[in-house]
């Protein structure tokens, strides 16, 4: 694994996964822009997430809701009210900072000075115009997370789906915070994606699920390529428990700058559909909420044994995909020595996370016979629906092999003078974490590429 964020840091660079936002014009703190590699890695590791919670399991719904929203959602989410971080100012160097969660800070990140303010709340909240006229009423807010437009949309998917308890909506997205103090990279970032699952049960089930979903959610991180020993669980408790808890455990993962929060996955009870409903009194809510005046719609569910309505208590497991992506290319990136003395710097994702599947290398660029076949091979395998196949016409496969280590390709083919001239047209097909090379017909290499990435 990475030991320094800064290798990291200049990889991304240099190999185009991660950007500064706005670089050119100085940057932006707290946002960065995904390169060429950096969007396939996303989307891979997304469709990963997607895959085990919609597509393998049959008691979850997807979802795609609006960032922005009517303001009454942040209002009785809570999220107006208590979505805050304690913050302090230095008299001295005039810098504000984000006070430890634990402790109150006492001297100054910046310039150590002990002459600061002491903690208070400040909303991290986007506040934003909607609309053509701008007065008191015309804001609202940046989503700060996804779990709210799941929320408002839950009666609309039980009628649409006829589902019962239990069962869950997923839904991948971006947020935004205005974090005090970004920072490590992508780790603490203003504006990110989260891959979010409510999960609906019945309540006196919660605890049961909650169990369930924890040991689930680090089973797949396990999945994704990180090991066991960077894993931890935090059971969250008093203070730094959220106002609508019950009880959740974070899942930190051992970044370059130390165990953090990778995913939190928490047992929210009834307190999010209880807050948005209409009829609040009906239910019989075991979370205290905020009086709703204005929700038009009854957030409950059919109990078909009791035969009444209930508003059901609900899991979260909540990951962030930047963070995800981080702890991902951590764990993957490998410096080696090699037997003649030399160093590669390999990174050695899961096959289905790599950014490019395949590299197809014709050893001669100016071979018409030779550049004809890799340029079929390069359709014939980009057709199979893996993800990205490269051809690469460089006519340096040395080289080739050593930037496709530093990217994580699993596999390179080499095009070469037997391919055109010997019967069969065998390729030369090199592992990225063996380094082997063995020969494979041109016929025959779909079927294997398919065996090394499906099995
Ligand atoms: P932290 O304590 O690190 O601020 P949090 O407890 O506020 O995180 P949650 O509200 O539980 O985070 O959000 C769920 C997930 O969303 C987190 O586990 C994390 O992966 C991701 N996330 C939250 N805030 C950020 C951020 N500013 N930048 C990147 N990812 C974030």
């Amino acid at each position: 694994p990475a030991k320094t964020m800064d290798e990291l840091v200049s990889l991304c660079k240099r190999r185009g996964f991660i950007f500064q936002g706005s670089e050119i014009y100085g940057g932006m703190q707290g946002a960065y822009d995904y390169g060429p590699l950096g969007i396939e890695l996303k989307n891979n590791l997304k469709a990963a997430w997607w895959r085990s919670m919609v597509y393998e399991r049959d008691d979850v719904e997807g979802l795609d809701a609006a960032i922005i929203q009517n303001k009454h959602v942040y209002k009785y989410s809570g999220h107006e009210d208590t979505f805050t971080d304690p913050m302090v100012d230095c008299h001295e160097c005039k810098s504000r900072m984000r006070a430890d969660h634990m402790k109150d800070i006492k001297v100054c990140d910046n310039c150590g000075s002990t002459n600061v303010t002491p903690p208070r709340d400040f909303n991290l909240m986007f506040k934003t115009n909607v609309g053509p006229m701008v007065n008191e009423e015309s804001y609202t807010y940046l989503r700060p997370e996804t779990a709210q437009g799941i929320f408002t949309n839950f009666k609309n998917v039980v009628d649409s789906t006829s589902r019962t308890l239990p069962f869950g909506i997923a839904q991948i997205g971006k947020s935004f915070r205005n974090e005090i103090t970004p920072r490590n990279f992508i780790f603490r970032v203003r504006e990110f994606e989260q891959m979010e699952l409510e999960f609906f049960c019945k309540p006196g089930e919660d605890e049961k699920w909650h169990e369930f979903w924890v040991n689930a959610r680090k089973q797949w991180w396990l999945d994704q390529g990180l090991t066991e020993e960077n894993i931890q669980f935090e059971y969250v408790t008093g203070d730094d428990l959220a106002h609508y808890s019950k009880s959740t455990v974070d899942i930190l993962y051992k970044f370059p700058h130390g165990f953090e929060e990778l995913e939190g996955v928490a047992n929210r009870t009834d307190y999010d559909l209880g807050s948005h409903t209409k009829a609040q009194e009906e239910f019989g809510l075991s979370a205290k909420v905020k009086k709703n005046e204005h929700s038009t719609s009854k957030l409950a569910i059919r109990d078909l044994d009791e035969n009444k309505w209930e508003v059901p208590f609900c899991i979260e497991p909540s990951a962030g995909l930047d963070r995800g992506l981080l702890a991902v290319m951590t764990e993957a990136y490998t410096e080696e020595e090699l037997p003649n003395g030399t160093s590669r710097t390999v990174l050695k994702f899961k096959p289905h996370l790599a950014p490019i599947k395949v590299a197809i290398m014709p050893l001669k660029k100016n071979k018409p016979e030779i550049v004809a076949l890799a340029k079929e091979l390069k359709n014939k395998l980009q057709k199979l629906g893996l993800g990205r196949i490269l051809y690469e016409n460089t006519g340096n496969v040395g080289k080739g092999y050593r930037r496709h280590d530093e990217v994580g390709t699993p596999i390179c083919v080499t095009v070469d003078f037997d391919s055109i001239e010997k019967e069969g047209a065998p390729v030369t097909v090199r592992d990225r974490d063996t380094m082997e090379q063995i020969v494979v017909n041109a016929a025959d290499l779909p079927a294997y590429v398919i065996n090394y990435f499906i099995n």
